[in-house]
């Protein structure tokens, strides 16, 4: 059996100066730093990765994107792309979140070039999948993520799949506080599981992290991190107080 290396990535959004940024990463720094036990990952907007790579620097806690164009440079005025992120000590991007989805117009077709995109400039991709309550309501959730995850992962090779994170958020547990059962978090993982098997081959999808997200809290979280499926999450709430963030980080350094 595998043993995949759970994540905890926190995804701050549009949320916090540099400075306070800055603040944030040296509470969970000098809580969690040094643990190897888990990866950790905190994803400031753009203006905060410089002084968030500064407070992380000399400890295990690793620097992502919200975002990024798939083009390395040009003429994208508001966008940046993955040679600046790598500038800045990034090793992560949060790419397909179903804000940038829903809000930004953001594509399947679109989120793929900027996952080969990501890959190319060795950084790992966090996918983000999901469907919305009419979907779930509908009896779609299966066909959607599937759709998602087929169309977000097309063109990716077999020896770079294992360096994609996806994270599974059912957008209605987004920012609501209405968390998926385990059961029904674990039946999305365990097909996602399933279809990237089909995409990927057996051992391929057995290394591939799959991170649940969606109001995920230190209360609610070693149930969900139980699941034999689900290998960490992207939490966005509980990742702007240090305190919430490392106790989700210990969280998942305790399950076995
Ligand atoms: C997210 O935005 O990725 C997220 C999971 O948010 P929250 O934890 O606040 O639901």
């Amino acid at each position: 059996m595998i043993l995949r290396k759970k994540v905890i990535a926190g995804n701050w959004k549009m949320n916090k100066t540099p400075a306070d940024g800055a603040v944030l990463v040296r509470d969970i720094v000098a809580a969690v730093g040094k643990q190897s036990d888990v990866d950790v990952v905190v994803c400031p907007p753009f203006t905060g990765l410089e002084s968030a790579a500064k407070a992380l620097d000399g400890s295990n806690v690793k620097l992502g994107g919200q975002n990024m164009h798939f083009e390395a440079n040009g003429a994208f005025t508001g966008e940046i792309g993955a040679p600046m992120l790598r500038a800045l000590f990034a090793t992560h991007v949060i790419l397909g979140h179903s804000e940038r989805r829903s809000y930004f117009g953001e594509t399947d077709e679109l989120i793929n070039k900027k996952v080969l995109a990501a890959l190319k400039n060795q950084l790992r991709p966090i996918f983000c999948v999901g469907e919305t309550l009419a979907e779930r309501e509908a009896g779609s959730t299966l066909k959607v993520v599937q759709t998602q995850v087929e169309r977000g992962l097309e063109g990716v090779s077999k020896d770079l799949a294992p360096t994609v994170i996806v994270a599974y958020e059912p957008v209605w547990a987004i920012g609501t506080g209405k968390v998926a059962t385990t059961a029904q978090a674990q039946e999305v993982h365990g097909f996602i599981r399933g279809l990237l098997t089909k995409l990927f081959t057996e051992p391929v999808a057995q290394k591939v992290r799959i991170l649940y997200g969606g109001s995920m809290k230190p209360a609610n979280a070693p149930e969900l991190l139980a699941q034999k499926d689900i290998d960490g999450g992207l939490i966005g709430g509980a990742s702007l107080e240090a305190r919430s963030f490392v106790e989700l980080v210990t969280a998942a350094a305790a399950v076995k």
